[in-house]
């Protein structure tokens, strides 16, 4: 189908945690920039930039409780506390948030002027989902919202490893899975960035072509292949140019 979207956003923000080492952000910044066409801001962590008295208590009640349900649950004094930490730097161990409700609770921190841009949350938190048809939360890379987050974390946890990776360790693989603190990671995050431009876009983040970047990858064989490999297939290369 031949259309012309137009983007709904004259400007790209990033807030990435400073948490995370490793991360070419200029370089993910020019990228972005000359592929869009559209001015682009790199920030410091989200909830410094928006912090307020309730923003603790707000992060924490986005924490999972139970892996099987969704439902909402106040958080307690001591989960509150730990969000304290980590906002002064402390690292994050073995804490998965939702989502959805975590996009929704940036979302009300955003300022007016802030709501027309796109948004973009680099987080070292690890993200999951409970989606409908699944019976439990399932790690994510990446949230398609406003804003959306990227996970860093998230991209080496949530698409599998082959069952063999874990049984045979003397097999050998011709990939190399993603890793914590990986080199790869700029270039991951800057696949993940666009699968979220897209989704403002056209309202579909995913390509089913292999070796485009926005390919919906479920195991790290197809990371490797689609979003550190791969570049913008044809098709997705003319609908950008129908668009800038
Ligand atoms: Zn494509």
């Amino acid at each position: 189908m031949i259309y012309s979207a137009e983007f709904p956003f004259e400007r790209i923000i990033f807030y990435v945690s400073d948490r995370i080492d490793r991360l070419e952000t200029q370089e993910i910044a020019s990228y972005i920039h000359s592929t869009i066409k559209k001015p682009v801001v790199m920030k410091e962590d989200f909830f410094h930039e928006h912090r307020n008295d309730k923003i603790f208590e707000s992060i924490a009640s986005t924490r999972v409780a139970d892996l099987n349900s969704r439902k909402d649950k106040d958080p307690l004094p001591m989960e509150i506390e730990i969000e304290k930490k980590i906002l002064k730097g402390k690292g994050i161990y073995g804490i998965l948030y939702d989502g959805w409700k975590l996009s929704k609770n940036m979302f009300e921190l955003l300022s007016e002027e802030e709501q027309k841009d796109h948004i973009i949350v680099i987080t070292d938190r690890l993200i999951g989902t409970l989606e409908r048809g699944e019976s439990r939360y399932h790690v994510r890379t990446v949230i398609n919202s406003l804003p959306s987050i990227i996970s860093i974390p998230g991209i080496v946890e949530g698409p599998a490893k082959p069952k063999e990776f874990y049984l045979e360790t003397e097999k050998r693989f011709d990939f190399k899975p993603m890793e914590h603190e990986d080199i790869r990671m700029t270039k991951a995050v800057k696949s993940y960035a666009l699968q979220t431009i897209f989704w403002r876009l056209t309202g579909d983040p995913f390509c089913d072509k292999i070796g485009c970047p926005l390919f919906n990858s479920h195991w790290q064989e197809e990371v490797i292949k689609n979003q550190i490999e791969g570049e913008l297939c044809e098709e997705h290369k003319a609908e950008l140019k129908r668009s800038v």
